[in-house]
């Protein structure tokens, strides 16, 4: 098992290393955050009561 460390704030990020099994490259050449990356606690967009 190849172990992949990650400190992205990702959803398939534990405690520094990747969780996600098929990822081959960190780095992304267009924004440096690899192409698998998933927005970890993403707050849920509620509608605003008046
Ligand atoms: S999917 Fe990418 S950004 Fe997310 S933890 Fe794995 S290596 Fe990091």
């Amino acid at each position: 098992m190849i172990a992949i460390h990650c400190t992205q704030s990702c959803l398939y990020e534990n405690e520094g290393q990747c969780t996600l099994t098929h990822v081959t490259s960190v780095t992304n050449s267009t924004n440096n955050i690899c192409a698998y990356y998933k927005e970890k606690n993403k707050p849920e967009r509620k509608p605003l009561k008046q």
